[in-house]
């Protein structure tokens, strides 16, 4: 097959997972419709940013919900937008092109430069994101979301730039390398190599974040918790022992809560944080559990991996048409020479900016899927292991609500653009509703 036909195929490859994982969605059961359909009439009959009957707050917590959401939502497109503006400045004034020369000037190695270059774009892209991320951290603390000290949260920042030096930095002498060694077909040799990159990033992700958490074995912690969750475990025919379920202590730093299934073969793990235990019942923490393990058991980490390279195919074509295209009508004004000058990234990074702006409702609308799918399977997993499987999913949702000040009723236009999850109070709603138990329904996953 010739090389240009091929982005064709992986266009129609993306379409074609939307569409199996569509499917997924038209083939729901007559108990799923039902319970959606009611959701949506509650959201519809509620006031917009307003409390609906499955997930409602006091007055005071409303207004601070209304207030964040309004917060979030500007940054938000804010954030995306001085993303793509500061590049263009630092183009535009010369300054990508002074970093190239002062790390030309002052090294002829070539490692030397691809690190030095690199970490004077860090630094002022760091800078000029600075004043949106100290009133983001400032306004978590402001509404107790973050209880993190600003000498750890400025901590947090270092390290997190360190590591993206470190690793930002072998990326890109790799990709130099390519670009240097394959100028017409990098886009596809760098999408080759990305493929045991992104897996062996996912592998060694739990490896990771030890550097911002403690994480202790549940066993240890909560042995009569671990025993709950086994049962969900087996339930679920999935191969996760014990000892590889850990209690991140995420309340050194947060309130919110969470749980997680992470990495994949030896690296695989579940964590919960600290602060789910300390606010759920333990019948809603096993829910929590069910959904995470949901993720797991429909294979939502293989099916995502396969959407994000098709995501990367096309990314990486376009990306190198934008870069040629932009180098042939701005190169001289912005001082990049060539694909092969280091002051190219900063092209390459604005044009993987833009289109991030234009694939995130995609992304996330493929997230919501999943994580519609792994509410369904969370509320079958602890069905006879739990009361009241209705009652577990509405608590979990108020309690997970509540504690981050989630909107009620947020604009539909945000949650489909932005939410990697269905809004709180639509899960919440279709919780209360979802019953697959009563004489002509039949359960998802589990069959009766
Ligand atoms: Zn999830």
């Amino acid at each position: 097959m010739r090389l240009r036909r091929l982005p064709l195929v992986f266009v129609a490859c993306i379409f074609l997972v939307l569409t199996v994982n569509l499917a997924g969605c038209a083939s729901e059961t007559a108990a799923e419709h039902a319970a959606n359909v009611y959701a949506a009439q509650e959201l519809a009959a509620a006031p917009p940013h307003g409390n609906i009957p499955d997930y409602s707050l006091n007055p005071s917590d409303l207004a601070k919900a209304q207030h964040l959401s309004i917060v979030h939502e500007t940054l938000h497109f804010g954030d995306e937008a001085w993303g793509i503006i500061s590049l263009l400045l630092l183009l535009g004034f010369g300054a990508i092109a002074w970093m190239r020369d002062t790390a030309m000037k002052v090294t002829a190695n070539r490692w030397a430069q691809g690190y030095l270059f690199l970490l004077l774009y860090l630094l002022a892209g760091t800078l000029l994101s600075l004043p949106l991320d100290l009133y983001a951290q400032h306004l978590s603390l402001q509404y107790g979301l973050s209880v993190q000290s600003w000498p750890s949260w400025f901590g947090d920042q270092a390290k997190a730039f360190a590591l993206a030096w470190v690793i930002g930095g072998l990326l890109l002498m790799l990709l130099f390398w390519i670009i240097r060694k394959l100028p017409r077909s990098w886009w596809f040799a760098f999408w080759c190599a990305s493929i045991p990159i992104v897996l062996f990033g996912i592998f060694a992700a739990p490896y990771i974040e030890p550097i911002f958490f403690k994480y202790q074995p549940l066993e240890k912690t909560n042995p009569a918790l671990v025993a709950q969750l086994e049962q969900v475990v087996e339930k679920g025919h999935m191969n996760i022992p014990p000892e590889r379920m850990f209690l991140m202590k995420a309340s050194a730093k947060l309130t919110t809560l969470n749980a997680d299934v992470e990495g994949f073969g030896a690296s695989k793990r579940v964590i919960v944080w600290d602060t789910t235990i300390a606010k759920m019942t333990p019948d809603e923490i096993v829910f929590v559990f069910g959904h995470e393990s949901g993720h797991y058991v429909l294979g939502h980490i293989g099916s995502t991996l396969v959407f994000t390279f098709a995501i990367l195919f096309v990314t990486f074509y376009l990306g190198y048409h934008f870069v040629r295209g932009a180098l042939s009508k701005f190169g001289t004004r912005w001082g990049v020479s060539s694909q092969n000058d280091w002051a190219a990234l900063a092209v390459l990074l604005l044009a993987f900016s833009l289109f991030g702006i234009l694939l995130e409702p995609i992304e996330n609308t493929y997230s919501r899927m999943h994580e519609h799918a792994a509410d369904v399977y969370g509320q079958e997993a602890v069905h006879g292991l739990v009361p009241d499987p209705q009652t577990t999913a509405i608590g979990a949702f108020n309690v997970l609500g509540k504690t981050s000040f989630a909107d009620p009723n947020p604009n539909p236009l945000y949650e489909f653009w932005t939410y990697s999850h269905p809004s709180i109070g639509r899960r919440a709603a279709f919780g209360k509703a979802y019953n697959p138990w009563i004489p002509g329904m039949e359960p998802k996953y589990f069959k009766k």
